[in-house]
């Protein structure tokens, strides 16, 4: 349920209802929008509940929550939720471009990467530390040594870190060295981890898995939210269909119908959402008119040679297209690319590079 407070109601009414809701057992979510503050109250309800609260003082009304999901939904938060950390800004009106190879590899090729991604004009670098790879036979990541390796890429550029987490026993370690913790698309559905980033005290960047549905992928989201994490980005990054001309098929009506749904930004991942690097900047493209508020992209300076996902990594001067045309479709869709200013702008010519 949701108890509406009305526009005027006073700090001590809001803590009395906060007081009533856990006194029938329940746990209260406080929201304060621009308007007027809401209080979810989540939990099974018994009894006369709605009832007992309607009667508070300062309550305009108590509604039912009908979404599964409670926290992430527009029914408790109508106002889009903006998460900035650092030089990333995700929602909200704000479009954030994280950018950076699939994994750290080297010295060389994060630093070489991230400050060409500066340059064009990305919000936060990427890059895979612990990587969870289908093959055991597979490069696994550079673990701690890759993240000491990131957070050198930031005191360098300035630029926010993302990376994944694959197990809760690693979060304090990864949570040490990064801005946002990225759920990777196979561990959506692993509770105990959506628990730890729950509690971490970082953003989180939670991705989609390849056959979650939309409604999963908010109970997901709704493990961190109750963790007492409000700064989650969701992240379509493409599902399992019968289709093979692309690694994953990229939906973009995801973006507009979670917008119906949720307050939390939502971003897109062309590069695991087609698998084929020539696919990658019209699906940003593509993303971006569809309202996306964040892009997370895959790139390398030497993609042939990279040690995971080079066919689907750009390489530098590709991104630097790829961010011409996303601000100027941002541009005409009302979104701001943040930073607003690439520094310093590189003249690239798209026609030129694609
Ligand atoms: C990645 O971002 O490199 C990655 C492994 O993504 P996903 O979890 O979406 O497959
Ligand atoms: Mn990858």
């Amino acid at each position: 349920m949701i108890v509406v407070m009305e526009p005027n109601a006073t700090p001590s009414q809001i803590e009395h209802m906060v007081r009533q809701i856990e006194g029938l057992g329940l746990r209260s979510h406080i929201i304060r929008g621009t308007e007027r503050t809401v209080i979810a109250a989540i939990g099974e309800k018994r009894g006369q509940a709605k009832e007992s609260l309607e009667t508070g003082p300062g309550v305009a009304a108590v509604v039912p929550i009908l979404a599964p999901y409670k926290v992430a939904s527009r029914e408790v938060k109508s106002e889009p939720t903006s998460v900035v950390v650092g030089s990333l800004a995700v929602g909200a009106g704000a479009l954030g471009v994280i950018a950076g190879p699939c994994s750290v590899e080297s010295e060389t090729q994060i630093l070489d990467t991230a400050r060409a991604v500066k340059q064009a004009g990305a919000g936060a670098l990427r890059g895979g530390a612990f990587k969870p790879r289908t093959s055991p036979y597979s490069f696994q990541g550079l673990k701690e040594e890759g993240l000491k390796l990131l957070a050198a890429a930031r005191e360098e550029t300035g630029l926010a870190i993302v990376t994944e987490v694959v197990s809760p026993e690693d979060v304090d370690l990864v949570a040490r060295y990064a801005d946002v913790l990225q759920i990777g698309a196979r561990n959506m559905q692993n509770y105990r981890l959506l628990e730890a980033v729950g509690g971490c005290g970082r953003a989180v960047l939670l991705k989609r898995g390849p056959s979650a549905t939309i409604e999963e992928l908010l109970l997901a989201a709704e493990y961190i939210l109750n963790g007492g994490n409000p700064n989650v980005m969701l992240c379509e990054r493409g599902i399992r269909t019968f289709e093979s001309h692309t690694r994953f098929t990229l939906p973009l009506a995801t973006v507009p119908y979670l917008h119906r749904k949720t307050h939390l930004p939502v971003v897109v991942d062309p590069s695991h959402g087609t698998g084929h690097s020539y696919l990658v900047t019209d699906m940003a493209a593509a993303a971006v008119a569809a309202g996306a508020d964040g892009l997370i992209v895959e790139v390398h300076p030497d993609p042939e040679n990279a040690l995971s996902d080079g066919y689907q990594s750009l390489n530098i001067d590709q991104f630097r297209a790829l961010m011409i045309r996303c601000r100027a479709i941002a541009e005409a869709v009302g979104r701001v690319v943040e930073p607003a200013e690439p520094s310093p702008f590189i003249e690239a010519s798209v026609a030129t590079i694609r």
